[in-house]
């Protein structure tokens, strides 16, 4: 009955009380994404001009750099005219007002990222519909239909007590919508086995959540070999690496699908079943990978550069988000024509700095431990942390309930002193989280 309501009514409900057009985008985005290339750049090119006027009119900041860079948005013919514009980064959006005050009904979100400087990101409910859209879009993909029951793993750290308004707001929202959340900071070791028994019950569709709450899940799933069956399973906040993929696939018997977005600009690519990378949601933002001097590049890492077609209250153009990617030349086998980000690499941020001089991101140590290739060992490592605090001394921090191999250990060291000269490896049964509640797996002092 409840599943009937949800799949019925659910996102019209949704619509009503959010102020959301969610319905409306999905049923756009459905014939969209069947588009050739022609009727896809018709599509952007029109979208794009909406916005830039949008930020010329009402925004200070672009209307300047618009002009400085005789940019016309009313005469907008290409989509190449973009890159006329400058890219901005964190830094910039702190220091300059781009938010347009003539637009109600928004949201606020905070973000602070790796760097931990704080930022707003104002978000209409323009946006908030399309990233909802293509959220419901990904979930057709996995033939997860709307109302179908999904299970997060999710939480925010905070002291505040959210409001009654607000809490009557979810509880609506889940019920209506046949979601349930679980809140992964009151999740420990004691009441695991509830959370375990609470999947085994509610069999949902789709787990989805943290990364690392995910893996807190499947590690004890694998270690007590218990029975659990979830067809989906979607990861966020964090890279997913190969060898997590196949613990997740292992303890829960499921796909795992990865998918990408960042506080400023959510739903930005997202997997197919064909998992050979991410389809870019063009119809919601124009995605560029750049190299150093903000040139296009293909099939090598670069730094990912968005511009949002959707968010009117803060508009986000040619937006650096500290991000790597590579762009894949390839299309998909699954027929969608849209373009692919071929892997994720991690924030700029967050590197390693080798005895060369070059820094490297998180990927470059997982590379590492495949090439070793102990895939028992592996398995038994819940996730690793690599601790930079001076030049050419790396701390390796494994975390692990059990044992590792001695001569696991001593590989491991002898090949990043490849790299590094001064190794310390350090076997820990917990490596804690951040004060956000995320988890860094590349920390550095340098
Ligand atoms: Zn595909």
């Amino acid at each position: 009955m409840k599943e009937l309501i949800s799949k019925n009514f659910g996102l019209f409900i949704q619509d009503k009380i959010t102020g959301t057009n969610i319905e409306k985008k999905y049923i756009e985005l459905k014939k969209t994404q069947n588009y050739n290339n022609k009727e896809t750049y018709s599509y952007q090119l029109e979208k794009l001009k909406k916005l830039l006027i949008n930020a010329y009119e009402n925004i200070n900041f672009y209307k300047k750099i618009m002009d400085e860079n005789n940019l016309n948005p009313y005469n907008l013919i290409s989509l190449d005219e973009l890159n006329k514009l400058p890219i901005i980064d964190k830094s910039i959006l702190q220091k300059n007002n781009i938010r347009n005050i003539n637009i109600k009904k928004v949201k606020i979100v905070k973000t602070g990222g790796t760097t931990g400087i704080p930022l707003k990101i104002i978000k209409d409910s323009n946006v908030r519909s399309y990233t909802w859209a293509a959220y419901y879009r990904w979930y057709s993909w996995m033939g997860i239909e709307f109302g179908d029951k999904v299970i997060s793993l999710w939480g925010t750290p905070t002291t505040l007590k959210s409001s009654i308004r607000k809490k009557v707001y979810i509880k609506l929202s889940n019920y209506l919508t046949n979601n349930y959340e679980i809140n992964t900071f009151e999740m420990n070791q004691e009441n695991i086995e509830e959370i375990i028994a609470f999947l085994k019950k509610e069999k949902p569709k789709l787990l989805r959540g943290y990364l690392s709450s995910l893996l807190f899940v499947a590690n004890y799933i694998l270690k007590n070999n218990i029975k659990l069956c979830i067809p989906n399973i979607s990861s966020t906040t964090a890279t997913l690496f190969p060898h997590d993929r196949e613990k997740l696939k292992k303890a829960f018997n499921g796909e795992v699908f990865d998918q990408y977005g960042c506080s400023e600009a959510t739903s930005i690519a997202f997997e197919c079943s064909k998992h050979s990378g991410l389809h870019i949601t063009n119809e919601r933002v124009i995605i560029e990978v750049v190299d150093k001097n903000g040139n296009r590049v293909y099939d090598e890492p670069g730094e990912i550069v968005i511009t949002d077609l959707d968010n009117y209250a803060m508009p986000i153009i040619r937006y650096k988000n500290g991000d790597m990617a590579i762009m894949s030349t390839s299309p998909c086998s699954c027929g969608i024509k849209s373009p692919m980000l071929r892997k994720i690499i991690g924030r700029t941020i967050d590197t390693i700095q080798l005895k060369n001089g070059e820094n490297v991101p998180g990927w470059f140590f997982t590379n590492i431990f495949y090439e070793l290739k102990y895939p028992h060992e592996l398995m038994k490592i819940n996730r690793f942390q690599c601790y930079q605090e001076k030049k050419n001394y790396l701390v390796l921090k494994l975390e692990t309930s059990e044992n590792i191999d001695k001569e696991f250990l001593v590989d491991l060291k002898n090949s990043l002193n490849y790299f590094i000269d001064n190794i310390n490896i350090e076997c820990l049964e917990k490596i804690p989280n951040e004060a956000s509640g995320k988890f860094r797996y590349i920390k550095s002092e340098i």
